[in-house]
């Protein structure tokens, strides 16, 4: 069968505005709700939290067929305030394992534990050229040097208490969101992008007036970025979960922005063969652009399952990102192909 048309504006629109909300993990409730408003207007799911707080979409359909599932996730790096230094900027722990040269001189906002938001920028404790010079550059981009210069009034740790933060609170890195040319810029493309995919799955097969061969489940999950994101949440007759994941540009690397990308591979292991298989001949049947890949430094939702004694095939696809865990970009051709490649999924089996 032919797939739905993709609307690549809605695609676009939505991933923007997912983009801008912060959501590093542990503070992704924003974007779990964003999502969630997004999928209520579908009548076709029915919507349900984890105690974590991933969101679970499920798409029931009568068949002989087990349920799938599909996750994707929304939380993001960022990082906690570690510390108050006596001069009042802050000293941070990082969440996920974000590298420091990456976010030197950007801005921030820290969410307070109260509900407000106070501006601030990264920088290097010898930030000032005119004072440190060459030596500047030199300091080592770690946690002890690096630091949040805060735009309020505060020279000391009292007065930065003041202002109502505490130790603890979450600290979000500015996303800058930039489309051009059909390419899309942004931190945090990962694993927004595939969030976007799924979404713009459904919408485009609900516009059609079709619905999935079999019953499946989607699931957002909230706590990707530490490990542990889709360990809980994928009910127990789930015979197959697709992770919808970024797939890695760079040096070395098959995969490309254009793509998508089926990986055999990464730091976890091996996925399964049997679900690859499908996956690689449904590809080929609609023409969609894939690669396959394997993945150095890389560790998925779906593993997590796996490692939690999930017992199901497991396989991960997703666009290719360049620049991962940094300054992010990936093309609107690669999030067609991912969002295709969902769509030959679900729609397998249908006559
Ligand atoms: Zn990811």
């Amino acid at each position: 069968m032919s797939l739905p048309a993709i609307n690549t504006e809605y695609l676009i629109d939505f991933l923007v505005k997912l983009l801008n909300i912060p959501s590093p993990t542990g503070f992704a409730e924003p974007a779990v709700t964003f999502v969630e408003e997004e999928l209520s207007q579908f009548p076709q799911l029915q919507l349900m939290h984890t105690r974590k707080g991933a969101l679970v979409a499920k798409w029931s359909v009568e068949s002989d067929l087990s349920p799938v599932a599909l996750t994707a996730h929304v939380d993001t790096l960022g990082a906690v305030v570690k510390e108050f230094k006596k001069n009042g900027r802050l000293k941070l722990s990082r969440v996920g394992g974000i590298q420091w040269p990456t976010v030197e001189t950007e801005g921030v906002w820290v969410h307070t534990s109260k509900g407000e938001r106070i501006r601030g920028s990264v920088l290097i404790d010898t930030a000032s050229g005119h004072i440190y010079s060459v030596a500047g550059s030199e300091t080592p981009r770690n946690d002890s040097h690096m630091e949040v210069r805060l735009d309020a009034r505060t020279s000391s740790r009292h007065e930065t208490r003041a202002l109502g933060i505490d130790i603890g609170d979450c600290v979000a890195f500015d996303p800058r969101v930039e489309v051009t040319n059909g390419f899309v810029r942004s931190r945090f493309l990962d694993d927004k992008a595939c969030v976007a995919n799924i979404i713009a799955a459904i919408k485009s097969m609900a516009d059609a007036g079709v619905g999935p061969a079999r019953t499946v489940y989607f699931h957002i999950s909230n706590y990707e970025e530490v490990g542990h994101g889709a360990a809980t949440g994928i009910p127990s007759d789930v015979a197959e979960l697709v992770t919808v994941d970024m797939a890695v540009v760079g040096r070395g690397q098959e995969s490309d922005e254009f793509h998508a990308t089926l990986c055999i591979k990464d730091s976890g292991g091996v996925y399964h063969e049997g679900l690859n298989k499908k996956l690689r001949s449904l590809a080929e049947q609609q023409g969609i652009p894939y690669k396959t890949d394997v993945y150095p430094f890389y560790g998925s939702d779906g593993e997590a399952f796996w490692r939690a004694g999930g017992d199901v095939a497991l396989a991960l696809i997703g666009p290719g990102i360049d620049a991962s865990h940094n300054y992010e970009r990936t093309h609107i051709d690669g999030l067609v192909a991912t969002t295709n490649w969902i769509m030959a999924y679900l729609l397998e089996n249908r006559e």
